[in-house]
């Protein structure tokens, strides 16, 4: 069984994006739509490497349980459950979330990611942007303003592909009205509206800007 989604974003987001094996680091490219990208710490199944059936399902599809690692390492632990034990796995995951932490590793995943959906939205592969969206919300919120601007507006032109523009200016209203200087949302917003015929907003942004 694969990790939830829920719990896919976390350890994602922990370990930034990237596989936690020793000197590897790899961005985890397809994270976002492959869940397998997620490790299982102490075995899945009973015959799975690292098993232990004294731990409960829960915890076995829990956060603390899964690793992010790239497929090669995936294969490469569960291949040789003797070499790789279960006290490894976890140290090699504190220490690399550590590591992702002391160098602001976060905002790289985030600025990858936002520069991957810019283009998977160009390509018209609308599901896959939602998805790699869902991931990197939380942390974009997190990572202040500017970030935060950034996801919403993919958010507005995904629903903007299937013509859902007054889900999309919902999307933005709240960010614009609480953001009135972050001009990439007033201009997005600004867009929108055009689309029905009100082109009021957009004059309003242009006399502020030049004052
Ligand atoms: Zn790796």
């Amino acid at each position: 069984m694969a990790f939830s989604k829920k719990v896919a974003v976390k350890v994602a987001i922990a370990a930034g994006g990237r596989c936690c094996f020793p000197g590897c680091r790899e961005l985890l490219t397809e994270y976002g739509s492959n869940l397998s990208e997620f490790a299982h710490i102490s075995g899945d199944k009973k015959k799975s490497a690292r098993h232990d059936s004294s731990l409960s399902e829960e915890y076995r599809q829990s956060a603390e349980n899964a690793a992010a690692m790239c497929l090669k390492h995936h294969k490469v632990i569960d291949d040789n459950p003797e070499d790789y034990s279960v006290v490894d796995i976890h140290e090699w995951k504190s220490k690399h979330e550590e590591w992702v932490k002391n160098n602001n590793k976060t905002v790289d995943l985030l600025a990858f990611k936002i520069k991957e959906i810019n283009e998977l939205i160009s390509r018209g592969d609308i599901g896959k942007a939602q998805n790699n969206l869902d991931f990197i919300e939380e942390i974009a919120e997190n990572e202040g303003t500017e970030y935060h601007a950034q996801t919403l507006v993919l958010k507005a032109r995904c629903l903007r592909f299937y013509e859902k523009h007054e889900d999309a200016a919902e999307e933005l209203k709240y960010f614009v009205q609480k953001n009135p200087s972050v001009i990439l949302t007033q201009l997005a917003y600004a867009e929108i509206l055009l689309t029905f015929g009100n082109s009021e907003y957009l004059r309003e942004i242009i006399k502020r800007t030049r004052h």
